[in-house]
């Protein structure tokens, strides 16, 4: 299933963003059940530290990957970010937005705590060198998914001493962070649950819906 998350943000602009749900890729179900989510700041972004994942199989493949790490070799839970995003621009769906990562880091128990209760956390599936950096593609949507998310945009390095989630992509936030947010009206329409299968239709309905809104919303502004 593909999960369509329709935003309208204060400023009347839409956000649309795809989420290729646990069951899509493949995820093995969380051991226990998650933690909910405190009052949410913002959204941090990751970086795997595998080799960047080309097409969706790969992504998927590295989703697997990542989970089997979290869940076998450190004994966690589930994967411990909330989404990763591939270069093709796909969001695949981790813990989802309303439970607590596993992600963030800090430098004691009580900031781990605290950054993983309040903090959404975004994984680039790649970053095995340092010189890697995610594609125009997988950065707007981790943009679509900031904005959905509202609050601050952080790196994994703000939190802690870590390369994550490298130097391309921490520059990307700061430049991000240098243009004013645009905040989310709390009028967000419900979230769509679409079958895989009719992903290819769903992309020409969102240009179309992208195309109505922006009239409307230039409709809106004249009046
Ligand atoms: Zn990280």
């Amino acid at each position: 299933m593909v999960r369509l998350c329709r935003y309208v943000t204060a400023r009347m602009e839409v956000v649309i963003v795809k989420i290729i749900s646990r069951d899509s890729w493949g995820a093995k179900p969380n051991k226990t059940k998650f933690s909910k989510l405190g009052e949410v700041k913002g959204l941090v972004v990751h970086w795997s530290a595998y080799p960047v994942a080309i097409g969706n199989q790969a992504e998927m493949d590295q989703c697997k990957q990542i989970q089997r790490l979290h869940q076998e070799d450190r004994g966690w839970n589930d994967v411990a970010y909330n989404f990763l995003v591939g270069d093709t621009g796909q969001i695949y769906e981790g813990r989802g937005f309303g439970n607590r990562s596993a992600a963030q880091g800090g430098n004691s128990r009580q900031e781990i705590n605290y950054n993983n209760k309040h903090y959404i956390a975004v994984c680039w599936l790649g970053g095995s060198n340092p010189t890697d950096k995610p594609s125009a593609e997988a950065l707007a949507s981790i943009k679509g998914l900031a904005e959905i998310v509202g609050g601050e945009l952080k790196a994994h390095s703000d939190f802690k001493q870590t390369d994550c989630p490298g130097d391309a992509t921490r520059q990307w936030i700061i430049e991000k962070n240098a243009t004013p947010n645009s905040t989310i009206s709390n009028e967000s329409p419900p979230d769509v649950y679409v079958p895989l299968k009719y992903e290819k239709k769903l992309d020409i309905i969102i240009a179309k819906l992208e195309n109505i809104e922006n009239k409307l919303k230039l409709g809106r502004l004249i009046k």
